[in-house]
């Protein structure tokens, strides 16, 4: 049985991750900062990415039951206004950066001795890696450097034939985007006017495309970013 970790996979697009790869008979774990019910296969782990020791804790444990692991997916992230011409205090840039960024890198780094030869790293990125917006500056800076982590980690982990990749999801209907639209104070339909396909993506479409960039038909696949954002960036 192939073995997948999904950052926060407790909801939104890292439950429809774990859903699908649970469904194609991997075993999952889930990582996130509260208590989740497991099932069998599919188990929640209480671990703070932003905590080193926590994670170092999760690949001990890990380690301790003979696991390897086939798919790490990077997906856990938080989101949060902080213009720095409005006195908004430092706090959600640090967080921001050390859940978006730091996060993966703890994880990556932990993981890596687990990680099967020819295994696969996703990290969920955003259309917000490839451009800026004016009140997201350290979601755009984290997620930016996401994907230059993405990069650089591809070019050195392909002697083991591990493949690095990142999806940069635009809207998909979830706690986060709900967050975001109250504090645009715009709906959905709004938002849909400024997508050319006039839609929201769902988690399902995200989960599909981590699945293939787990599996064998994208081996030749590594360092880069695939959009799937109903046309925004185009
Ligand atoms: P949600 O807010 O719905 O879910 C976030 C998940 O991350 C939860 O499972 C949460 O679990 C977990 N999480 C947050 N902080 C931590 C932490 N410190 N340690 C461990 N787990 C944590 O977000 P989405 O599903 O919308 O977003 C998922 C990813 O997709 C994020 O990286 C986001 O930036 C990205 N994205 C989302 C878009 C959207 O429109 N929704 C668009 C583009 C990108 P818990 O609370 O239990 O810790």
């Amino acid at each position: 049985m192939k073995t997948i970790v999904v950052t926060g996979g407790s909801r939104g697009i890292g439950l429809a991750i774990a859903q699908k790869f649970w469904d194609e008979s991997y075993e999952v774990f889930c990582l996130s900062r509260f208590e989740h019910p497991s099932k069998e296969n599919w188990k929640y782990v209480k671990c703070d990415i932003r905590d080193k020791k926590q994670v170092e804790e999760f690949a001990k444990h890990l380690h301790s039951k003979q696991k390897k692991v086939d798919t790490i997916i990077n997906n856990a992230g938080i989101a949060g206004s902080n213009s720095l011409d409005v006195d908004s205090g430092d706090e959600l840039w640090y967080d921001i950066i050390a859940t978006n960024l730091h996060g993966p890198y703890h994880v990556c780094k932990a993981l890596l001795p687990l990680l099967a030869h020819g295994g696969s790293i996703i990290n969920i990125t955003s259309v917000l890696a490839h451009t800026g917006v004016p009140d997201q500056t350290a979601y755009c800076a984290a997620k930016h450097g996401l994907m230059g982590f993405t990069k650089a980690l591809a070019k050195n982990l392909a002697e083991k034939k591990i493949t690095v990749n990142a999806i940069a999801p635009g809207w998909v209907e979830t706690e986060m985007s709900q967050k975001r639209m109250d504090e645009l104070q715009l709906s959905k339909s709004d938002l849909c006017e400024m997508v050319p396909l006039k839609r929201f993506i769902n988690g399902e479409e995200i989960a599909q495309m981590a699945y293939y960039l787990a599996g064998p038909n994208s081996r030749g696949i590594t360092g880069q970013s695939f959009v799937i954002d109903g046309g925004f960036l185009s």
